[in-house]
């Protein structure tokens, strides 16, 4: 019997699946995937989810590749050394190489807001969007919403309830739509007024407190508020911090250009956890898919002594739907800087509904034809000059290289 080499990948969302799936090109790679739910989670429909047109989630059987063990379970530590995760269910699970695909959630970005924690309810994750809307379904028609957050989660929310006959208020922080160009804003803007959104923005609009019944902004305006959102951005988990692994300040695990961790060359990272070079991609699903296919690709190389290629993920743009009848696509550079072009009105909110639709399908073709995507729409040598300007590389890979070879 020929001994397999065993690779567990944490966490099984846009980045875990894509990599678990890429991974079963060898037949002397066993791999398990481990996610503490038994299903697989549309994250960028939750908002669907909480506005009721989808139920977000998708059945593993159908975008993960057969023969890759699914451990429903959570991993509360790994140990490097011994190399070795230790799951909540006390159990510990040993591997060659591990993928850290983690994710983000709502994380800890309600701290510092007195009341938030308590009285906001975000919808980074499952639970939460659920929970959300549990929360909206008892509570009456005609009360006011308030969304904090005008990113593109925060944009989607407010659009979801408002068609749905909510009165909402979206309190920006800052600007409406940051990443957005002005000209793409103003259509945003103009739909969010059409469904019926108050929305609220400028320097002023940062939402300093929030209790039962209220969300309370810096220049001393109290809104009134039956059930406040919050979708002011992102956290990750503390797990690689936990364990003792080099993280960039916001937790995400630090690594080389290949995804190798910048301490340990077996251990290679993918999606919104992954932070090369401390230059991490935007954190999106967009990202998530190519880093996924990366670090298969560096762990399929790592096991044949050859040298991982450097990352690769160019942008297209940013999708926003607007409500289940609108949205807009603003087109980017592939540095994922915003140009004077975009779509909107129907054809902005059909594309919007083919992006999430692929973003499933292709995680569908990996588990037929492993190998077969390939999603680089990088622009060669822009990376590395921007980390050569900015001073950033984070050498594993002589590392990696010298694992590789041991037996
Ligand atoms: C409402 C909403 C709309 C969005 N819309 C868009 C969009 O239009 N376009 C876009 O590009 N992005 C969008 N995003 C962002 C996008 O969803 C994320 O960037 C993307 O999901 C990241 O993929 P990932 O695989 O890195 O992580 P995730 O999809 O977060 O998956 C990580 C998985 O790891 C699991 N996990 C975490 N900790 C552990 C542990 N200790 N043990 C085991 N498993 C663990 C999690 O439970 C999860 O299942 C949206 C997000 C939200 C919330």
């Amino acid at each position: 019997v020929t001994e397999k080499t065993d690779v567990i990948v944490i966490g099984g969302g846009y980045a875990g699946v894509m990599a678990a799936n890429r991974l079963t090109q060898r037949d002397d790679v066993a791999v398990t995937l481990i996610n503490p739910r038994p299903d697989f989670v549309e994250r960028i429909r939750l908002h669907q989810l909480v506005g009721g047109s989808d139920d977000a989630v998708v059945d593993y059987r159908d975008v993960l590749a057969e023969g890759i063990r699914l451990v429903v379970d959570s991993v509360t530590r790994i140990d490097a050394s011994e190399r070795t995760v230790m799951l909540a269910t006390r159990r510990t699970l040993g591997y060659d190489y591990l993928i850290y695909a983690v994710g983000s959630g709502s994380g800890s970005t309600r701290e510092g807001v007195p009341g938030a924690a308590e009285f906001a309810y975000p919808i980074a994750s499952l639970e939460e969007a659920c929970r959300l809307r549990s929360v909206l379904d008892a509570t009456p028609a005609t009360a006011a919403v308030t969304v904090v957050g005008g990113g593109p989660s925060g944009i989607e929310t407010a659009s979801e309830l408002a068609e749905s006959g909510r009165a909402v208020t979206l309190v920006c922080g800052e600007v409406l739509g940051p990443y957005l160009h002005p000209r793409t804003r103003r259509t945003v803007a103009k739909r969010l007024s059409e469904l019926g959104v108050t929305v609220i923005d400028g320097p002023d609009s940062t939402v300093t407190a929030v209790t039962r019944d209220a969300a309370l902004l810096r220049d001393g305006r109290e809104l009134l508020s039956a059930v406040t959102i919050w979708t002011a951005g992102f956290g990750v988990p503390d797990l690689a911090a936990r364990s003792g692994l080099g993280t960039d300040a916001r937790g995400r695990l630090l690594t080389d250009e290949a995804l190798i961790s910048a301490d340990d060359a077996r251990i290679v990272a993918a999606g919104d956890s992954a932070a090369p070079s401390d230059l991490p991609f935007r954190m999106s699903c967009q990202a998530a898919g190519p880093l996924g296919i990366q670090a298969a690709d560096t762990v399929l190389s790592l096991l044949t002594g050859e040298r991982p290629a450097p990352v690769a993920v160019g942008f297209v743009g940013q999708c926003i739907s607007l409500g289940r009848h609108g949205g807009v696509f603003q087109f980017a550079r592939r540095n994922d800087s915003a140009v004077g072009f975009y779509l909107s009105g129907r054809i902005g909110a059909w594309v919007k509904e083919l992006v999430c639709w692929s973003t499933v399908k292709q995680l569908t073709i990996e588990t037929r034809k492993p190998g077969w995507l390939t999603l680089s729409f990088a622009k060669k040598g822009e990376r590395q000059r921007m980390l050569y300007a900015e001073d950033r590389t984070v050498d594993a890979r002589a590392k990696a290289v010298d694992v590789a070879s041991r037996p």
